[in-house]
């Protein structure tokens, strides 16, 4: 068996048109959906995440007000923006991109977000939404793969999902997702880790194998089973002379040899990736719909 690719940009695409026409539908309402964008310091790999943010805003039709703070800011300065951005009724949607450098209290500055403008559902009040099945914000990655499964046509109901990484942003919140009484939940789940025995008698065991480590060629084609469903979240650099940048993107898969056996497979990139910011600008749209006080 060959597996069929599962093309995240396509299904993004589809997601995007529809929020478009969402976001369209509001404006005539008066509500202009907002995303407020705190980036601190100038991580490359940051400052290249909130530049696609903005952009896929700016398509999208949201509004969005960018704060690019310099590096040495202090924590009593951040929590400050955070605050008016709290009390910016043009701002439906607060993001802080993660990592902060290092003296800064990142715990702190999430806690300090609106809950109900946490469109990153990073927020202690969205976790516990999420885990007792309540409305609130999803965590946008594994959001992502849930709807990329749906929108592929892959059953959740009744099947045996394996997820491998117990991360706060992946593995936890994706299995809290998964297990949730409703048909995009009602699924059997694992959660592997570093201290889990035997890996491969877990994985094999999967209908939906979710790869979430961080580390090239943690799948390989002898750890899962013929006809299984693979979504590759890890996004890792090896080095590739032939390339310009010296590099190049790989996920957590063996992506040549699991496809062979696969029925459906996510690449790297091209999979994921895609999914996590168009579902922030949902979570952007949906709280404007949800609050529109807040938006105008
Ligand atoms: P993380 O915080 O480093 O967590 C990795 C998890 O994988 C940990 O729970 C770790 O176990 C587990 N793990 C690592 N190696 C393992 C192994 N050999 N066997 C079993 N478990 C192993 O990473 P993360 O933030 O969840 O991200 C995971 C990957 O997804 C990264 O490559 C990241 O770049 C990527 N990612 C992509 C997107 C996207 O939008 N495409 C979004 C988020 C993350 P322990 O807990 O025991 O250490």
């Amino acid at each position: 068996m060959t597996a069929r690719i599962i093309d995240g940009k396509q299904v993004a695409a589809d997601m995007r048109a529809e929020l478009k026409a969402e976001a369209t539908k509001l404006r005539q309402q008066g509500i202009v959906p907002g995303l407020g964008v705190i980036l601190v310091g100038d991580d490359p790999a940051s400052r290249s995440y909130v530049t696609a943010k903005e952009r896929a805003c700016e398509e999208m039709g949201i509004y969005s007000d960018d704060n690019r703070l310099s590096a040495d800011i202090s924590q009593e300065e951040l929590m400050q923006k955070v605050k008016n951005m709290n009390n910016d009724p043009k701002i439906n949607g607060i993001l802080v991109q993660l990592p902060l450098p290092k003296h800064l209290n990142e715990a702190e500055v999430l806690l300090s977000i609106d809950p109900d403008k946490d469109v990153d559902g990073f927020h202690p009040m969205n976790v516990g939404k999420m885990v007792v099945g309540e409305e609130g914000f999803l965590p946008c990655t594994p959001h992502g793969i849930i709807q990329l499964l749906i929108r592929s046509g892959v059953k959740i109901e009744g099947a045996k999902v394996v997820i491998v990484g117990r991360s706060n942003i992946v593995g936890k919140p994706l299995a809290n997702m998964l297990i949730q009484k409703n048909p995009r939940g009602n699924a059997t789940v694992t959660v592997c880790h570093t201290r889990t025995k035997e890996l491969a008698n877990e994985t094999r065991q999967a209908d939906i194998l979710i790869a979430a480590a961080g580390r090239p060629n943690t799948i390989t084609a002898d750890m899962v089973k013929e006809g299984v469903v693979v979504i590759d979240v890890g996004v890792n650099r090896v080095d590739d002379p032939t390339k310009k940048r010296g590099y190049r993107l790989v996920g957590d898969v063996d992506f040549e040899a699991v496809k062979e056996k696969a029925s459906l497979i996510t690449p790297v990139p091209g999979g994921v990736g895609p999914m996590t910011i168009t579902m922030l600008l949902y979570n952007t749209v949906a709280s404007a719909k949800r609050a529109p006080g807040k938006g105008q």
